[in-house]
């Protein structure tokens, strides 16, 4: 696939005063763990509070002047920034969701001027009603990830860690469906090839680890995961994403619930950062031994849309039911 650092920097431009220049900050604990500059990419200080904004906003302003509106069934990160996109760009978004989801999560995808139509009780069927709606109402439906628009605005994130620290020897990304490591692995090697790249999961339901180990695109059953803003699958007719992470990511990485767990309070008790499940990846990459620092190391805290009765219960050390599991607490240092 024909994607570069060029389409990186159009993107940067395409966002530019919308979504850009979050803060790059050192992270003293993580400093002295591991003897080298270690620094936090703060897209938890977006404007929806996840980096999701950029991919979002780069798609919805390269469509057509005379484009209807946009559609996308993500009840995440996805959908709160394609719905603040398309208000920023002032044209209609529609999020598709089923019956189940939390009501909780209906009024902030509303509340940021998006249509929400419920449809069914599954995420798949709302996912035909999205592929309905799309085409009875001509709505451009914008992936979450799997989409070069969309990659290139999650790969400003790498180019803007790579101009703020140019003595980055590591990058850790947060890694779920692949278009934010797709684009920042790009946009960091095009600047420096050095550079390692590293994407980090957690160790169930990684699809795209499966996948790669697989060499196509699997489907991988998905688990509840305190990191639930990496689950999901990579999707079996992968047209981007995949080919991108397995040539650009010099190694994946997997992570358990309690690594998840310990990061997360390691996160807030010495960086004071609240922060979900899958941002702290990169952190207990390190912190487990499963990623040595060879040098400045840099990495993504990528939103802090969660659920604050599992992030105070984690702070507290209490234990955390997953539904099909319980991550056993413990107090931060017990
Ligand atoms: C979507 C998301 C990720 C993973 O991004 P992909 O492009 O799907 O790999 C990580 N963290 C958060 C908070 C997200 O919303």
């Amino acid at each position: 696939m024909d994607f570069s650092l060029a389409d990186i920097l159009a993107a940067r431009a395409a966002i530019r005063g919308h979504a850009d220049d979050t803060p790059f900050i050192p992270s003293p604990f993580m400093e002295a763990r591991t003897g080298h500059a270690f620094l936090l990419k703060l897209e938890n200080t977006q404007p929806i509070g996840a980096f999701k904004l950029r991919g979002a906003l780069n798609a919805v302003m390269s469509l057509p002047a005379d484009c209807a509106g946009v559609i996308c069934c993500s009840t995440g990160n996805h959908g709160r920034g394609v719905a603040y996109a398309a208000a920023q760009r002032g044209i209609r978004a529609v999020v598709c969701m089923s019956e189940l989801v939390p009501q909780a999560k209906v009024d902030g995808i509303r509340a940021l001027g998006a249509e929400v139509r419920i449809g069914g009780r599954s995420q798949d069927a709302a996912w035909a009603e999205s592929r309905r709606l799309a085409e009875a109402e001509a709505l451009v439906e914008i992936s979450p990830f799997d989409d070069p628009a969309v990659i290139a605005g999650q790969g400003t994130i790498g180019f803007e860690m790579m101009a703020a620290r140019p003595d980055l020897h590591t990058v850790l990304v947060p890694l779920s469906g692949g278009g934010l490591a797709a684009g920042v692995a790009v946009a960091v090697k095009s600047v420096n090839p050095r550079v390692r790249v590293v994407g980090v999961s957690m160790d169930r339901g990684a699809a795209m680890h499966a996948s790669i180990a697989a060499g196509r695109p699997v489907e991988i059953e998905e688990v509840p995961s305190l990191a639930d803003s990496l689950g999901g699958g990579i999707g079996l007719d992968n047209r981007y994403t995949f080919a991108l992470c397995r040539d650009h990511l010099d190694d994946i990485v997997l992570v358990s619930e309690e690594e998840v767990y310990h990061a997360m309070q390691v996160l807030y008790y010495e960086d004071r950062i609240v922060a979900e499940g899958a941002c702290v990846v990169g952190l207990a990459a390190i912190l487990s031994g499963k990623v040595a620092a060879g040098g400045a190391t840099g990495t993504i805290v990528t939103g802090r849309n969660l659920d604050m009765g599992v992030f105070t219960r984690i702070m507290c050390g209490e234990d955390v039911d997953l539904g099909d599991r319980i991550v056993k607490g413990r107090p931060y240092g017990a």
